[in-house]
């Protein structure tokens, strides 16, 4: 295959930077080069192609690679970045209350992505239910029916109303029990006046927390116009891409995705409820390209960026976590930074003053952190809403049993993750009041590993509440 080849010709113009100490313009013009047969071929707007071009031309030549990092490093970090910075982040879909509106061409697969996105709520825990509004299209209410029944969702559906607003508002009030409404729309063969302004009143009545804009993947360059139309009529705030199990690269919705200031959220990848993605850039990126996987790409890239973060201190920022509340976002941004640095209880060993005798006073289990545990709660947190991971204070039994269903893991993992973040939390308190050059040598020791149990600082009992007295080494 064509494409295929382009992946790996790609691949082997970055290999023959492989060993250079310097980039010269022509090493960088044949990467681009590479890039932008693959993109085009993938049916990538132009303009988006060429910007991305300039962007990464520019980058190469002008910046200055951190040091240690080879100029091969340095340049697949900039492509990388910019084709992440050209295909977007994933569509905010949050885990709660809301109504979704899709709108998209006829055989676009609204009806398809309606259930299938239906079927994805249902695995985080929630309920959602489908609406079907379509009354042009025989057979739409048939099929409809069928596909929430495929996907064991609610749905409501009106065969013998021919009006879609009214059944917009009936099905709004038939599914009051679910959490999530997914609105399916007609679609129309083009673009026409009559379908904007029917998609426009089924929004006025149903007023949706959001539309996403359907997309075939082979749609190419005319998505544009049609995501530029549906914008102005109704406001896209995500795109779905289907039919990506073909031979189509689904680059066209991009430029959809551009014109409309949006991102992608799902990917659909065959004609089952099952075949539904969460949007995620760096496989959407490899298949872009025509890379069977980007995993060598990103490794190497990751690892430069790892070197490099590690001069500018990383992206967390303790003093931040240490101002107001521990959140469940906190902890979990905690976690990774911990997973760079070693586990958390051997981080806090170095502190001077914190070590030794601090450890003996926690409960055994307060450091407990191990990668498995971490790993499942990660899991355990991508299936809670956004309130509940800034306030976990309203998990209770319900939310509890629904966040574990959702996760798939034991409501047991799920109490776990709630006890280690009231521990931490608490113990956080202690360090709160430090001041700020206290805080600067603390992570200096952290991150130079120096130190050692009780060194330098001048023994424990630093902690307030857990140490038995306040003040302490770093006390005000
Ligand atoms: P609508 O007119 O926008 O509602 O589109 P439909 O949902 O009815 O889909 C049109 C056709 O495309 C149907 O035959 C679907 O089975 C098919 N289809 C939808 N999504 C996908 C997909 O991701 N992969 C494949 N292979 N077929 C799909
Ligand atoms: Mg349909």
């Amino acid at each position: 295959m064509v494409l295929d080849d382009l992946g790996s010709s790609l691949r082997g113009t970055l290999d023959d930077l492989r060993g250079k100490s310097r980039i010269s313009e022509e090493d960088v013009e044949d990467v681009v080069r590479e890039i932008q047969r693959s993109l085009l071929q993938a049916d990538v707007d132009v303009g988006l192609v060429q910007e991305l071009s300039d962007n990464i031309e520019t980058r190469a030549l002008e910046e200055e690679p951190p040091g240690g990092t080879t100029p091969r490093d340095w340049v697949l970090r900039i492509v990388y970045e910019e084709l992440v910075d050209l295909v977007g982040e994933s569509t905010d879909i949050p885990l709660e209350d809301q109504t979704i509106m899709l709108a998209g061409l006829y055989g676009s697969g609204k009806t398809t992505t309606a259930a299938k996105m239906a079927w994805w709520f249902s695995t985080k825990g929630l309920r959602p239910a489908i609406i079907q509004t379509d009354t042009d299209r025989p057979g739409a209410y048939d099929q409809s029916k069928q596909m929430a029944e495929n996907a064991e969702v609610d749905f409501y559906g009106d065969p013998d109303e021919d009006d879609p607003v009214a059944i917009a508002e009936r099905g709004l009030e038939e599914t009051s029990d679910a959490d999530v409404r997914i609105v399916d729309t007609a679609g129309r063969d083009g673009l026409n006046e009559e379908l904007i302004e029917q998609i426009e009143r089924i929004g006025a009545a149903v007023n949706p927390d959001r539309n996403l804009l359907v997309i075939d993947a082979a749609m190419g360059q005319s998505a544009k116009d049609q995501a530029q139309e549906f914008e102005e009529s109704i406001g896209i705030d995500g795109v779905a891409i289907t039919k990506l199990d073909g031979t189509a690269k689904g680059g066209g919705a991009l430029a959809a995705v551009d014109q409309t200031d949006s991102t992608i959220a799902f990917l659909g990848t065959g004609e089952t409820v099952k075949d539904i993605e969460r949007f995620e850039p760096s496989g959407f990126i490899s298949r872009l390209l025509g890379m069977g996987d980007l995993k060598q790409l990103t490794e190497r890239v990751e690892r430069a960026m790892h070197e490099t973060q590690d001069e500018e201190e990383g992206d967390w920022d303790p003093e931040d976590m240490l101002e107001g509340q521990f959140t469940l976002n906190d902890m979990r941004k905690q976690m990774e930074a911990m997973n760079n640095m070693g586990p958390l209880d051997q981080v806090l060993d170095m502190i001077p003053g914190l070590g030794g005798g601090l450890m003996d006073q926690l409960p055994d289990d307060a450091m407990d952190v191990t990668q498995e545990r971490m790993r499942d709660f990660e899991v355990v947190m991508d299936s809670m809403t956004e309130e509940e991971l800034e306030n976990p204070r309203v998990v209770g039994q319900s939310r509890t049993e629904r966040i574990a269903k959702g996760s798939g893991k034991p409501e047991e993992r799920v109490r776990e993750l709630l006890q280690q973040h009231r521990q931490m939390e608490q113990m956080l308190k202690q360090f709160q009041g430090m001041g700020d050059g206290d805080m600067e040598r603390m992570m200096q020791q952290m991150q130079g590993g120096g130190g050692g149990p009780g060194g330098g600082g001048g023994g424990g009992g630093g902690m307030g509440g857990l140490g038995g007295g306040g003040g302490g080494p770093f006390g005000d």
